[in-house]
């Protein structure tokens, strides 16, 4: 079965895209009394009417969609970014809100609105077993930003900040720790895996000292493992005076099951935008509120909503605030939609959630043929592509009609292939996206160079894409003549 049902045949055979003019350029021509022979009475001389008329409009967006592929096409299973699909009832919920509040409102005018940031600070505290949570930050990024912001603070409130000056990550995380950490002013200590994918205890053990700021964790971390010797990672990272940070991208995996302020985790972030559903892709819009354990939340970024004595909710300043990363309530239309997520789901169903994301992805890794090096693991799996190139591989999977893993990363697995189903797929679809690498296993040198054939667009250039990006619509001359003039 073909989930994406295109709807056209790319135009040539030298892989050229098929092409959506812009909507600038899309004129409506109506038929004109110059088309009809009319009494002249009836004739009005002119009769100019916007367009493109909105069926153009619609088309056209329709049509661009049809030449992208998204959770609503079929399987997306790109690894560690949790691509489930965005159920409609908290679409519903935001757009009965969408601008129904003007940032500047008072507090006391806009009781609902901090009502239900303050339900979900609490939500998150609770799923993550942390004592207080801003929900500011926009991205799990820029949580991780704010986390080690907290936790420099922490360490000048300690008089330390200036022996503490590095961060440890194992290599197997994401990129954005690493940056975040030399980001926060950090030198950051790459920390790498021991043969079975974890961090290993002794390495760790001589790499924390005096200097130590923070070790930033992910568990289940990229290869989909439980990070088994957890407390006694915590120890060994808090005798030394250090910091455990948490980074959340894999909650999706322990939902309702296990917390990370449990595991001894002082600073965490929550990516709302990939375990609680909300959109995701394309670089937004998502929130990466954190969450700390009591000796941090004087850090917290300012604003923070908390209850008054009265039972009122207010915007409050912590006192030893690291100042704002974001402005006003944060990105308040998707902490709107986790907090309906959070709330429909209950905590039955957010249980069930990381119950079948762990079975989705052993079912599907039960049904390729790859090699998958480490397990047993939880929501995801890194398969190897072999002898094959991963991306290439993955471009073998686009004319199965289904979008490929994450390739590539993490590194410790050679040809990656990184796999995550999400709850969200039923079996029949994973029945789809298995036959996909199937499909693309079988695919010789030669036809995995030619691929993808039945994309809107064959191969970009990847470089001249990252390198000498043209972002405007405009012929480059044209727009230079036009600025000169
Ligand atoms: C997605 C991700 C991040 C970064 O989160 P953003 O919300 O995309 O900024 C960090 N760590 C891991 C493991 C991730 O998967």
């Amino acid at each position: 079965m073909n989930y994406r049902q295109a709807t056209w045949e790319r135009e040539t055979e030298s892989g050229e895209a098929v092409n959506e003019p812009l909507l600038s350029e899309k004129r409506t021509e109506t038929v004109t009394h110059d088309d009809v022979d009319l009494p002249d009475e009836l004739v009005r001389d002119e009769l100019t009417l916007p367009e493109p008329a909105e069926p153009e409009v619609a088309s056209h967006y329709t049509r661009l969609s049809q030449m992208n592929y998204s959770v609503e096409h079929g399987p997306y299973p790109l690894g560690s970014c949790t691509m489930k699909y965005n159920p409609k009832f908290t679409e519903d919920v935001a757009a009965l809100e969408d601008g129904a509040i003007h940032p500047d409102r008072p507090d006391e005018y806009a009781q609902g609105t901090l009502a239900v940031l303050h339900g979900l600070q609490e939500y998150l505290a609770e799923i993550g077993g942390m004592d207080a949570v801003t929900l500011q930050p926009p991205a799990g990024a820029a949580g991780e930003f704010t986390g080690l912001l907290v936790a420099r603070a922490y360490h000048r409130s300690n008089d330390e900040d200036d022996d503490r000056r590095e961060v440890i990550v194992p290599a197997s995380a994401h990129g954005t720790n690493f940056a975040s950490a030399a980001m926060a002013g950090y030198d950051v200590v790459e920390l790498p895996s021991d043969e079975d994918g974890r961090v290993p205890v002794d390495a760790l053990e001589e790499a924390v000292g005096e200097s130590t700021a923070a070790l930033m964790l992910t568990n289940p971390n990229t290869l989909g493992l439980f990070e088994r010797d957890i407390e006694e990672i915590a120890e060994i990272v808090h005798d030394a005076g250090g910091l455990l940070y948490y980074d959340g991208a894999n909650l999706n995996a322990l939902l309702g099951r296990a917390r990370p302020g449990d595991m001894g985790f002082d600073i965490m972030h929550y990516n709302v935008h990939k375990t609680f559903a909300s959109p995701h892709g394309g670089g937004g819009p998502g929130a990466g509120p954190i969450g700390v354990v009591d000796e941090l939340t004087e850090f917290l970024p300012d604003p923070h909503v908390r209850e008054a004595d009265d039972g009122s909710f207010e915007f409050s300043e912590p006192p030893e605030s690291v100042g704002k990363v974001h402005g006003f309530h944060g990105n308040w239309l998707v902490l709107l939609k986790t907090y309906a997520y959070i709330s429909r789901l209950g905590d039955a169903g957010l249980k069930d959630t990381s119950a079948m994301a762990v079975l989705n992805a052993n079912y599907l890794a039960s049904q390729i043929d790859l090699d998958v090096p480490y397990g047993p693991f939880h929501h995801e799996f890194v398969a190897s592509a072999g002898d094959v190139d991963a991306a290439e591989f993955a471009k073998g999977m686009l004319d199965e009609a289904v979008h490929p893993p994450t390739t590539k990363w993490p590194e410790i697995v050679d040809e990656a292939l990184m796999t995550e189903p999400t709850e969200a797929l039923s079996k029949d679809q994973l029945d789809v996206l298995a036959d996909a690498f199937t499909a693309a296993s079988q695919k010789t040198p030669e036809e995995l160079a030619a691929a993808p054939t039945t994309t809107a667009a064959a191969r970009i250039d990847q470089t001249s894409a990252a390198r000498n990006p043209r972002l405007s619509w405009r012929d480059v001359e044209e727009a230079v003549e036009e600025v000169d003039e």
